[in-house]
């Protein structure tokens, strides 16, 4: 029997095997030098990686994980369709070059649903229920957005509105905790508010996203179950050890996670600045997992990619996506913020107990009686991750621009890094193609754009001088 290179790879996630260390994705040896290295095969390193590989130069990834993708991850083993296990939506369908490399690699795209359903415990929102929670949420984000506009950088719990009444906690929940992994109080109003530039129209990919990085990544350079273990830098050149060996460069592009950074996993001599330490500690990452159970024969009569989610008034609350990709009947509850890092914490069983009860408060007992499999993530315990998505703390927005200050010959790279499209995949390819130019112009492969040429003036009249 022959296996495929990407059954090869979901395998290989599923059973979490370390292939052996130091293996490309071919099988070759690591090499000893590249112009430049990259740490991480994410969304940021592998753009990172093509960049530079367009370039010309010989660049190298280094992933510490067996698999390419971080926290785009695809899982094919468990359900009989694809369930990505990280993130599931692109955004600027029209702009994304992500998008447009998924379809010109034979992906599907497609849209979200326009909207969600609500529901108000058993029974659906009533068209005036939906209206008043629209509104709800426009009021929230523009005194949000408001807010931002003020001396001090402010938190976005304390900017809401006192008066959403039985929606306050679904606004939260929605703005908060679903969208960047954390409560409205632990997020920074100008952060959130420069999020808002996104144009919102999410779409996925039928195959999965981790699919899609993974192939996005087949011609790079790359060595997997290879973690960057210490990073020797100058203003001159790089080494970067790993357990493999070390692999001498010019100049290197550093894509792991703000968390990941903060954790001291990877050793730096000389130490990382205090400066880029700190701004990466106030953008820490929030929590987000998904909980996915099979409920055969789509008990829960939903539509092909349905999204519900509830009138709460608490944080113990979640989102769910119904039949995600076909009739097969896999549903995903998805949770997040201070609840969802609290039920992770529990382990996989407590959180598949949630997931239960919640659908079964929302949709009754006979509907989630026949769970036949269930597989829930747990991102904040991924020990090359440690958590979702990177969101800024009141009073931080100014650290993202300090984690694109270039580091001797390294450059940061990754979602925490981008000021508008932070927590996003797309984000995060825009900060990998960002990065790879920085550094190639560092060893002199690109050159700076030309200043814009000087409006021309009309010559200065000579004063004339007596003769
Ligand atoms: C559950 C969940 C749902 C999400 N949903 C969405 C969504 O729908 N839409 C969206 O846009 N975003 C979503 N996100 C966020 C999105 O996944 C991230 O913003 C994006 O994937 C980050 O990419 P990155 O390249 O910056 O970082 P990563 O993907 O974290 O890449 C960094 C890489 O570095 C590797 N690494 C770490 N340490 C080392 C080391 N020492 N040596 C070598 N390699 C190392 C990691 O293994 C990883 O592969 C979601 C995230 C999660 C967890």
């Amino acid at each position: 029997m022959t296996m495929t290179r990407r059954e090869f790879l979901s395998a290989s996630a599923a059973l979490a095997a370390a292939p052996a260390l130091g293996a490309d994705a071919w099988g070759a040896p690591l090499p000893r030098e590249a112009d430049i290295v990259v740490i991480g095969a994410g969304a940021a390193g592998i753009a990172a990686a093509r960049r530079i590989k367009a370039a010309n130069r010989r660049v190298i990834v280094v992933e510490a994980t067996g698999q390419i993708g971080g926290r785009c991850l695809t899982d094919t083993a468990t359900f009989d369709v694809p369930f990505d296990r990280g993130a599931r939506w692109m955004h600027n369908a029209d702009t994304s070059p992500m998008v447009k490399l998924a379809r010109g690699a034979g992906l599907e795209v497609y849209p979200a649903p326009p909207g969600q359903k609500i529901r108000v415990g058993r029974r659906n929102a009533r068209a005036g229920e939906i209206e008043y929670f629209l509104a709800a949420l426009v009021r929230a984000n523009r005194a949000i957005d408001d807010a931002s506009r003020g001396k001090v950088d402010v938190s976005c719990a304390s900017a809401l509105p006192k008066d959403l009444g039985d929606w306050a906690g679904t606004a939260e929940f929605m703005l908060g905790a679903n969208a960047t992994g954390k409560d409205l109080k632990d997020i920074s109003a100008i952060d959130r508010a420069r999020a808002l530039e996104r144009n919102n129209a999410p779409i996925a990919c039928r195959q999965g996203l981790g699919t899609l990085i993974a192939k996005l990544g087949e011609q790079i350079p790359l060595a997997l179950s290879t973690p960057a273990s210490r990073i020797a830098w100058s203003g001159r050149d790089v080494t970067v050890e790993t357990p493999a060996g070390r692999i001498a460069a010019r100049a290197a592009i550093i894509t792991v996670s703000s968390n990941v950074l903060t954790a001291g996993n990877i050793k730096f001599t000389p130490e990382l600045p205090k400066r880029a330490l700190d701004a990466a500690a106030k953008l820490s990452l929030g929590s987000y997992d998904h909980i996915a159970l099979q409920l055969p024969g789509n008990p829960l009569g939903l539509a092909r990619d349905e999204i519900i989610i509830e009138q709460s008034n608490s944080t113990r609350t979640a989102l769910l996506l119904a039949d995600i990709g076909s009739s097969s009947s896999m549903c995903s509850i998805d949770v997040g913020g201070s609840f969802g890092r609290d039920l992770a914490a529990q382990g996989e069983p407590a959180m598949v107990a949630f997931a239960v009860e919640w659908l079964t408060k929302l949709f009754g007992s006979d509907a989630v009686s026949a769970v036949k499999k269930s597989s829930a993530t747990r991102w904040n315990a991924a020990p090359f991750a440690l958590g979702a998505m990177s969101s800024a703390a009141p009073g931080s927005q100014a650290s993202r621009k300090t984690l694109t200050e270039p580091i001797g010959c390294m450059f940061l790279a990754g979602e925490a890094t981008h000021e508008t499209l932070w927590g996003t995949v797309d984000g995060a390819w825009e900060s990998g193609e960002r990065a790879a130019e920085a550094a190639l112009r560092r060893i002199g492969a690109l050159r700076d754009p030309e200043p814009a040429a000087a409006p021309a003036r009309a010559p200065k009249q000579r004063r004339r001088v007596a003769e």
